[in-house]
């Protein structure tokens, strides 16, 4: 779906193209420098043939997008925000195990090519984190952005900046291991990572459990048409399967967040992605782990907070890192 944001002019100033492949959602944007986004496009990633169909399918969204551009603002650069396993630098995403068939993709050569653009590439939860720690502008100094979506990903800021690890794969919250109890099966291919509990995957799939195991609920649709909003809005009408499904996601993410405080000092937690739209569900599990676990003496400044900029955090964040890598 096309947006155009007319409220905002065109030519306000230096503008980047941007790109965030998800396990579910492809976002792509025309952002100025400063972080407003002037046109959007969003459509499902979907299950496709194969990765060729995919990237034909966002090149020539993107090209549609540029077009969009003001003539004498044409986007300088792009940057692509891809899950999974990276190399940034050069520019290949070597694994994303929630989207089929991506193994050793060259996208920033095969995008730089074929918009005639310098392209970046950067870890989406990275570009998420950037995005919301830059865009909402109330970012602190150490901080971590969790996304809850078809996987949980993760962006540190430490000291004003960035952390990507000497890898590239810092913050790989997702598959933080939640010790040997939880034998669920991980997209990566390992057991007992913290999204197979605590992404909006699987937290339906805790759902569906509870429903073979036909315990109570209010819910009376099919086990297929489960997701999160739907969840979210039996929660709201006090729902057993709902409660239990967020309190047990809440339980997990706030274990792995604990170790991470307490191995960094972090100040605060921005959660993101389609699944935080369960924020006030999450909060309470979250923080009673935080409480109980945190060694610092200044507990009660630890914040944990609802992400402000939704689907155009990726979009804010690669105006930022563009601008940083001076463009
Ligand atoms: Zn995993």
């Amino acid at each position: 779906m096309l947006a155009i944001h007319r409220n905002k002019t065109l030519s306000v100033d230096d503008t980047f193209l941007a790109l965030d492949i998800g396990g579910t959602n492809v976002t792509c944007g025309l952002v100025s420098r400063l972080g407003l986004v002037l046109a959007t496009d969003i459509f499902k990633t979907g299950l496709r043939s194969g990765p060729e169909e995919l990237i034909a399918l966002i090149i020539t969204r993107m090209k549609a997008l540029w077009e969009q551009s003001d003539e004498d603002h044409r986007p300088k650069a792009l940057a692509v925000g891809a899950p999974g396993w990276l190399k940034p630098k050069e520019g290949v995403v070597v694994m994303a195990p929630n989207i089929e068939g991506w193994v050793d993709i060259p996208i920033t050569r095969i995008m730089s090519e074929a918009l005639e653009l310098p392209a970046r590439l950067e870890n989406d939860s990275n570009l998420y984190a950037l995005g919301e720690w830059f865009g909402s502008g109330q970012g602190c100094d150490n901080e971590i952005t969790v996304t809850l979506g078809t996987g949980v990903g993760a962006g540190l800021i430490l000291n004003g900046r960035l952390w990507s690890g000497s890898f590239a794969s810092a913050a790989e919250l997702g598959h933080i291991p939640l010790g040997p109890a939880n034998k669920r099966v991980c997209g990566c291919g390992r057991t007992g990572c913290l999204e197979t509990v605590a992404s909006a995957r699987g937290m339906t799939k805790l759902a569906r459990e509870w429903l073979e195991a036909k315990k109570s609920t209010k819910y009376r649709g099919a086990p297929d048409d489960l997701d999160t909003d739907v969840l979210r809005e039996l929660a709201e009408k006090g729902d057993k399967m709902s409660l239990h499904v967020f309190r047990e996601a809440g339980l997990a993410l706030g274990q792995v967040l604990a170790g991470v405080f307490n191995l960094l000092s972090l100040e605060r937690a921005v959660l993101g992605g389609g699944a935080a739209g369960a924020f006030k569900f999450l909060r309470e599990p979250v923080m009673e782990v935080l409480k109980a676990h945190l060694v610092t003496a200044r507990i009660e400044e630890i914040q944990l907070v609802k992400g402000t900029l939704g689907t155009n955090a990726p979009l804010v964040g690669a105006a930022a890192l563009l601008t940083a890598e001076g463009f």
